[in-house]
């Protein structure tokens, strides 16, 4: 059979969700109110059969409790949800209790309420379908020392819930004189004709079962669905043992049933028990929500006719979710990693090699031929001055042989499988952070990190294998190269090239500290350390230790410009344009062998790094981004653009609304035909 109570408590919270602070889209719900003491929790807790409230001398419930009570007959656990809080199967009502009490207490004392309900749902098998709010701050009106202003707020936190069509669970306790019932004093005022009020009467086994009964056929404050009057907490002198959790409510419903069997006779013809009172709940709330129905799915129809209209004018009712968001974003990353993959191939890959072998080779140039100060002066003087004459050398080629030979097994040696692939996986990555900061995913820094680890874990996986297979395909150079006439000439031509680019560097640096020292100041500096020879005393002629150490830089500046332009000289002369003279114009060498390393490692660095990443990226991203990450964090990056924010929430607003009417539609239909049937009978 269709539970329409249940599928109307269901319509009520997707109403809810779409409108926390609306007050026009909703069912009526089940509003109870009572004074302090009058055992308002003791019936909430008998209902649910679970202690849950949070207690204590000066708990004040500061904030609505909208209580969802769903049936759950199949299944024996009973558990608790805070939805807005995303906790959900809680098993241990201890916890739901601590929870509603922290909830409370968030709200500060000199809020005394806050509008703002706390949803909660206990689902189980033996409680009813039901939808109640506990309401707070009614006793604080009654306190006399509020301030107005609050005394105001309070009064228009419980005016709203007291509103037709939610039905008043009026809560007054038989051992107080019904005339000093807060619950029905305020009752009277919302409903005055006593329509939509459940009167509640508490601890009937504290009065004599014939002033009970007389309070409960009450013809002094008459009620259209009557009174029902409860037992809610077996008597603190009772013999049983002060039990806790389910073994209590066993023991107070046992008690109950005793007591009004006993006193049947007195209780004839009036509705007593907490069982009586749940029927009555369930059968009222049906009716009512049935009721309403009609005029909800009308206002219903009325939003989502205008949330339609806003979400084509503003989005020409383009269907976006979170996830089809981020997937567009994915795409467009990998749209652009395809770009990239285009524009990035051996070219690429071998200026990047060829200018870091480049700056190798001149670093080993300047460490073992051009450095005036290191190795033997005696050698090196000579080079320095035959530098641009190199026929007129008079050392035996043999020394110069060895040391060309030492010079470029430094270089093959220096690990180019390693560098290689560490170079080009760098290069790799920072052009995946240049693009990734090119999408949309830039604002979004978990992603971001996603990204790049994606990346990383592709290359990662090839590194090692890569730089292996480099480093053994280079390996013949490290015992010999054989060079042509071809490849000498494009080298010489390379040489000239970089020389010529590091001399205008050490130029310039030159330049820049003539600039900030000042010429002439910065000339007696290097001339006195000229003329001191090798003094590197402290401070001396005045000269400042820090001008003195700028003065020794420039003497260095000033002789490599010297040393350059001498080889420069060499290179162009007519003896380093054969191969022979090879030992004489290790420049020239040294970058035949760099075009060969350079061209070896990129043909594998292409095979095994960059074509394997290209393809593999874009799965790992697939992997990474749609599959792997949560539905709330890819909720939480769509929602990080205000437009899109907009978009999705408009979008879901509509679906929910459509969701909402269809239901609704469905539960009419369904009673449509129950009456027809009924009405043929
Ligand atoms: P609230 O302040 O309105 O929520 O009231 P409580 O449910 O906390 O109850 C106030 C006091 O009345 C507690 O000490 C309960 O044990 C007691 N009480 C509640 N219901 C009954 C009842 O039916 N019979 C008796 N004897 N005591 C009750």
């Amino acid at each position: 059979m269709l539970n329409l109570t249940r599928q109307m408590i269901e319509i009520r919270s997707l109403l809810q969700e779409i409108d926390r602070s609306a007050d026009t889209l909703k069912l009526p719900s089940i509003v109870v109110i009572g004074s302090q003491s009058s055992g308002k929790s003791s019936v909430l807790e008998s209902i649910v059969g679970h202690e849950f409230l949070p207690k204590g001398s000066n708990m004040v419930t500061r904030r609505p409790i909208e209580l969802t009570l769903v049936n759950t007959p199949n299944t024996a656990a009973e558990t608790a949800d805070f939805p807005a809080l995303k906790m959900y199967n809680l098993t241990n009502f201890e916890q739901v209790q601590k929870i509603l009490f922290d909830l409370n207490m968030a709200v500060p004392e000199i809020d005394a309420i806050s509008n703002d309900p706390i949803q909660l749902t206990i689902r189980s098998p033996t409680i009813p379908d039901l939808s109640l709010v506990d309401l707070p701050g009614y006793i604080q009106v009654e306190a006399a020392d509020q301030p107005p202003i609050l005394k105001s707020k309070i009064r228009e936190l419980c005016d709203k819930y007291l509103e037709s069509p939610n039905i008043i669970l009026a809560i007054s306790a038989a051992d107080v004189d019904l005339a000093n019932s807060a619950a029905l004093r305020a009752s009277k005022i919302a409903d005055p004709k006593g329509e939509r009020t459940i009167g509640v009467i508490t601890k009937l086994d504290l009065v004599d079962p014939k002033i009970a009964r007389n309070i409960l056929l009450n013809k002094k404050y008459p009620l259209k669905m009557g009174y029902v009057g409860v037992i809610t907490k077996s008597p603190s002198k009772s013999l049983f043992k002060v039990k806790r959790g389910h073994d209590a409510f066993i023991a107070q419903q046992n008690f109950e049933y005793s007591y009004f069997k006993t006193n049947k006779s007195d209780f004839n013809q009036c509705n007593v028990s907490t069982k009586i009172l749940k029927k009555k709940l369930i059968k009222v709330l049906e009716k009512t929500m049935s009721m309403s129905l009609t005029p909800t799915a009308n206002l219903v129809q009325q939003e989502l006719d205008e949330t339609s209209y806003k979400f084509k004018v503003e989005f020409n009712d383009r269907h976006l979710t979170p996830k089809t968001y981020l997937a567009e974003n994915v795409d467009a990353l990998k749209l652009s990693i395809k770009e990239f993959n285009e524009n990035f191939g051996r070219l690429e890959l071998k200026s990047i090699l060829r200018n870091e072998l480049d700056q190798r080779v001149l670093d080993l140039l300047a460490s073992r031929y051009w450095n005036k100060f290191s190795e033997s002066p005696k050698d090196t003087k000579i080079l320095i001055e035959n530098l641009n004459d190199l026929n007129s050398l008079k050392i035996e080629d043999s020394f110069w042989a060895k040391k060309l030979e030492l010079t470029t097994s430094s270089l093959t040696k220096l690990g180019v499988g390693r560098l290689s692939t560490s170079l080009i996986t760098n290069a790799i990555l920072s052009e995946v952070e240049n693009i990734v900061d090119t999408t949309q995913l830039k604002n979004h820094p978990l992603l971001k990190e996603v990204v790049k680890e994606a990346a990383q874990n592709v290359l990662n996986t090839r590194y090692l294998s890569t730089a292996d297979q480099v480093e053994n395909c280079i390996k013949p150079y490290k015992y010999e190269v054989d060079v042509e006439d071809r490849e000498w000439n494009v080298s010489r031509d390379h040489s000239i090239h970089l020389i010529k680019e590091e001399l205008q560097q050490v130029n310039q640096s030159l330049q820049a500290m003539k600039n900030s020292i000042g010429g002439r100041k910065l000339n007696q500096v290097m001339q006195y350390l000229e003329d001191s020879g090798k003094i590197t005393t402290e401070e001396t002629l005045g000269f400042s230790s820090t001008l003195l150490s700028r003065g020794r830089e420039a003497l260095f500046l000033r002789d490599r410009i010297t040393i350059l332009n001498l080889r420069l000289k060499a290179l162009k002369s007519n003896s380093c344009k054969v191969k022979d003279n090879k030992f004489k114009c290790p420049e020239v060498f040294l970058n035949v062998v760099n075009e060969k390393l350079t061209t070896t490692a990129v043909l594998f660095l292409n095979v095994e790094l960059l074509t394997d990443f290209f393809y593999k990226f874009p799965r790992e991203l697939d992997l990474k981004l749609n599959s792997n990450l949560t539905i709330e964090q890819i909720e939480k990056f769509a929602k990080e653009d205000p437009k899109i924010k907009r978009h999705i929430e408009l979008q879901q607003r509509k679906e929910l609304l459509e969701l909402v009417l269809n239901k609704i539609d469905g539960i009419l239909a369904f009673q449509r035909n129950k009456n027809i049937t009924n009405n043929g009978n």
